[in-house]
Order: C-alpha cells, then sequence, then structure tokens
C-alpha cells in the first residue's frame, strides 16, 4: 500500500486500510477482503480481494476520468477465526457489530490474548473501527464452491449470503477402563458425540437442501487408547439462507441433546462462539454488477454465498456487494484452491468499472 502511494491507517482491531485522494472530503468507496486464512489453506480466499483494491487504486489512478471519490482499500482482521473467534472479527467490529474491547479479549487454545497478539506483530492501531464510513463496499471474491465452474458462468453477483450459527458442545461422561468397563456401566462422552454428529447429518438432509450441518472440529479427554472418554468437545457450524430456518434447525439441535443427555446419563453443555444473520445485499449494487459484467460481455448470474464474508458485517454500515469468480472443483480452504488468472483478471475488470459508476 505504502509503495502504491496510500495513505496507510490501522485501527485499534487491526484492521488495515489504504486510503488515497482524502482531499476531496467525501466519504470513500471501500474496497476489500482479508489477507488471513485457515491453516494450511490455498491463497486466493482473501488476498485475492484486498489485492484487487490495490490493482483498483492503481488503474483509477492511470484512468482519464478521475475518481470524484476516494478509495480504502481494507484488509480486515481475522476473517476466518481460526484462531480467535468469533471470526469475520474486524468487519464486525468495524461496523459496530462487537465492542472493540471485547474483541481485544479475545483468547486463543494456548491462553494467548489477540490484544497482546497484535502488540507484538505492530498492527495494534489507533484508528476507532468504524471512524470511517464508507460510501460503498465491494468485496471481490473466490466463490469457494462449485455453482459458477459446473454452470460455466464467468461472474457471480452475490446478493444474499447465508446465515451462519457456530457453537462449541462439551458433553462430560465418565472416564474408565476400556477393558474392564461393561458396555452396560459406560458413560460415554464420545459415544454420544458420535451420536449428535449422525444426528445433524440426517437433520438437515430431512429438512431442507439449503440447509448444511458441520462438525468440524472435536477432541476427547484423554484422549487415550484404553479408557473411556470422559468428555468430547466439538464445534457446530450450521448455515441456511433463511433466519426462520436456521432457527428451526438450532431448535432442533437444542432439543435432541436434552433427550441425549438423559438417554447417556451424560451432561451435555453448549457455548455460543458466532451467530449472523443471513444478509440481503444492496439491491442496486448487485444490479450494477450485472450490468457491468454484461456491458463486458461476461456470462454473470445472481448468487447467495455459502460462506461468510467481510462484506455481511460491512452491510450494516453502507451498501455492499460482491463478485465472484470461479473456484476450480469448488474448492477451497486447500492448497488445491485455483482460479485461473484470466478469471482472476475477469473478476477485476468487473469490480473497477463498477467502481468507476459508483465514483461517478
Ligand atoms: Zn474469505
Amino acid at each position: 500500500m505504502r509503495e502504491d502511494g496510500l495513505d496507510v491507517i490501522i485501527d485499534k482491531i487491526g484492521n488495515i486500510f489504504g486510503l488515497t485522494g482524502q482531499s476531496t472530503g467525501k466519504n470513500p468507496i471501500m474496497i476489500g477482503s482479508h489477507i488471513d486464512t485457515p491453516n494450511n489453506a490455498g491463497k486466493y480466499d482473501g488476498p485475492y480481494g484486498v489485492i484487487a483494491g490495490l490493482e483498483v487504486a492503481e488503474k483509477l489512478r492511470n484512468h482519464p476520468s478521475q475518481s470524484r471519490r476516494p478509495l480504502m482499500i481494507a484488509a480486515f482482521t481475522n476473517e476466518e477465526g481460526v484462531r480467535f473467534q468469533p471470526d469475520m472479527m474486524g468487519s464486525l467490529v468495524y461496523a459496530g457489530g462487537l465492542d472493540v474491547e471485547m474483541a481485544l479479549n479475545a483468547r486463543d487454545l494456548d491462553g494467548a490474548i489477540l490484544r497482546d497478539e497484535l502488540r507484538r506483530i505492530g498492527y495494534s492501531g489507533d484508528m476507532t473501527p468504524g471512524a470511517i464510513t464508507p460510501h460503498a463496499f465491494l468485496e471481490l471474491h473466490i466463490e469457494q464452491g462449485p455453482v459458477l465452474e459446473s454452470d460455466n458462468i464467468q461472474i457471480g453477483a452475490v446478493e444474499a449470503l447465508q446465515g451462519i450459527s457456530w457453537q462449541r458442545i462439551t458433553i462430560g461422561g465418565k472416564a474408565n477402563h476400556a477393558g474392564t468397563t461393561p458396555t452396560r456401566l459406560r458413560y460415554d462422552a464420545g459415544l454420544a458425540a458420535a451420536h449428535v454428529i449422525t444426528f445433524l447429518r440426517r437433520l438437515v438432509t430431512e429438512y431442507s437442501s439449503t440447509s448444511v450441518a458441520t462438525v468440524g472440529q472435536l477432541a476427547f479427554k484423554p484422549n487415550s487408547i484404553n479408557v473411556v472418554p470422559s468428555q468430547a468437545s466439538f464445534t457446530v457450524d450450521l448455515r441456511d439462507p433463511d433466519e426462520f430456518r436456521l432457527c428451526q434447525l438450532e431448535q432442533a439441535l437444542d432439543a435432541y441433546l436434552g433427550r441425549l443427555a438423559a438417554e447417556h446419563c451424560v451432561i451435555v453443555e453448549t457455548e455460543r462462539l458466532a451467530r449472523f444473520k443471513p444478509v440481503v445485499f444492496d439491491r442496486g449494487l448487485v444490479e450494477m454488477i450485472v450490468d457491468s459484467a454484461r456491458s463486458l460481455e461476461y456470462s454473470v448470474m445472481k448468487m447467495t454465498s455459502g460462506a461468510g464474508h467481510d462484506a455481511q458485517m460491512i452491510a450494516h454500515i453502507c451498501p455492499s456487494a460482491m463478485i465472484f469468480v470461479p473456484s476450480r472443483n469448488g474448492i477451497s480452504h486447500d492448497p488445491a484452491e485455483y482460479t485461473a488468472p484470466g478469471q482472476l483478471d475477469s473478476g477485476l475488470d468487473v469490480l473497477f468499472d463498477v467502481v468507476l459508476k459508483i465514483a461517478k
């Protein structure tokens, strides 16, 4: 950002912003995404949208019709939520959805505190999150799913984003000898956890084709080959584009956990890690994306995002929308994540065209 002549500002939650042409006094057009990734993941999820912002800033500098609005390139802190929860933390704090001091107190599994970690890496800034209200926000991102590729479409105009429910469930049973404890006298937390996992699959399969459920993290205590687990702790990720359906799923899981506790004589505790309602993006911006894609002769479709994104947070403070480009084989959060250079360029073309339209 500095090499490109942008004014770099860091806010208190570590969000990084690069600003151009602040002298106009107008609210900036914000473009961005995040640069953190899950463990051993790909290189496109996130950085593509930030680097595209830098490209737009450069293209605009060399463009004859000077933008009448400044640009604000954003790299939001901790979008993935791998180490500190909740996910989409930087944009959530920026949009006023979470108090910055509370967010800074987040601890990782080793007990490290986010506040200290930001200081340690030199990204604990002065700016109050949310101090600059964008005129509009655009996030360019890989789809992270198979829809665009399978329909042979070049550009996705994202009009909505599904709701996300994250919780941690801890089941308490009783540790005992794997050889001497008869099956009928076991209070097996691991078995109870397995029941929850299969219940979730059955639930979403029977309930709605739009619902998905994932248990992505699971840990046993004492975690020994010859001991019945006394504790199973695991995460549940539930998603649906409809808030009512997402609530129904949560309630069904709650009811099931109650029955499970009684039947297996185990103690079940739940902890809410994150909860985001579905988001509908700005209709005008979505139409602009569609129009830009068409005028540039790219095939385009409106779609719902299956993943969470910073744009869903920023949508609370300004008109926002997202542009998707295809992901090869729909793979993301994996080193095999790939989008061809030509496809990356197509997304950038559309983003630049929309920025020109908004700036005018
Ligand atoms: Zn992302």
